[in-house]
């Protein structure tokens, strides 16, 4: 049955002399791949629609209990030029597709991860908002949309705000992505009881860290711009979103493409010598 559906590039491989086997996260079939034969001769009609960080509108053979469908057309709605160009936006913007091909399963369409990935990439193409912010809120809006969301507004055992006058600083606890205040995880420990939490699965997050997460998971991610970390606020971050994701997704792989990202102080400090 040929079908048409919108889709975005995650992973693209040659495939003996002139085909690709590309990787696609399409709006309405989920994730697939999709074999372009003669996507790689000179006269190619796919040209480089097929790269990964392209948004397409796909044209395939849906063939079912198949594992490679092929495709019979594929235009470029946008390539995403600035995220190309510029070696954190394209870390940060190939770290969400390589969590995209990690966690989401074939076949399976999910409208929310398909517009939160869109988006993600335009913004990150805009250029306003950080690489490493935009990474960071994409993580944590693709839990919600898999189905594990934080609640990081109030304490999930006294229920107080966190910001405007509340408390503080908190302990994130991974296997609900809700925070608890710094009075009840001690009164907790006190009594002996764990407020429902595993020690072993609550990561300590200072004031500053709790709201950058919060604003990360909540916010517009248009609104973001103001958004931004330094170094050591930075691990922590990194540390506690990292965490819960492993918690949550079983074998998830290191993302390659985040390493390039969190090495930016390396890299500026070789580029002054
Ligand atoms: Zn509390």
């Amino acid at each position: 049955m040929l079908v048409t559906t919108d889709a975005i590039v995650l992973k693209s491989m040659k495939y003996r002399d002139t085909s690709r086997i590309v990787s696609v996260y399409t709006r309405d079939y989920g994730k697939l791949s999709v074999i372009a034969k003669g996507a790689r001769g000179p006269r190619s009609k796919f040209a480089s629609a097929l790269e990964p960080l392209s948004r397409v509108v796909l044209v395939f053979y849906r063939t079912e209990h198949r594992d490679l469908h092929l495709v019979s057309q594929c235009d470029l709605r946008a390539s995403y030029r600035r995220v190309t160009s510029d070696l954190d936006r394209m870390a940060a913007g190939l770290a969400c597709l390589e969590l995209i091909d990690q966690t989401a399963h074939d076949e399976e369409r999910n409208d929310d991860l398909f517009g939160l990935t869109e988006h993600a990439l335009e913004i990150l193409d805009a250029g306003n908002v950080r690489p490493e912010v935009v990474l960071t809120a994409f993580k944590l809006r693709m839990a919600a949309a898999i189905g594990f969301a934080t609640a990081l507004e109030r304490c999930a055992v006294c229920g107080r705000p966190f910001r405007k006058g509340g408390c503080e600083a908190g302990w994130f606890r991974l296997a609900t992505g809700s925070v608890m205040c710094l009075e009840c995880q001690s009164r907790s420990r006190a009594t002996g009881s764990s407020g429902g939490a595993d020690a072993a699965a609550l990561v300590r997050l200072s004031a500053q860290t709790h709201e950058a997460l919060e604003r990360c998971a909540t916010a517009p991610l248009e609104n973001l711009a103001s958004l931004a970390w330094t170094t050591a606020q930075g691990n922590e971050i990194h540390n506690a979103a990292r965490l819960y994701l492993h918690h949550h997704i079983e074998h998830l792989r290191p993302l390659k493409s985040e390493e390039l990202l969190l090495r930016p102080v390396i890299r500026s400090s070789t580029r002054r010598t």
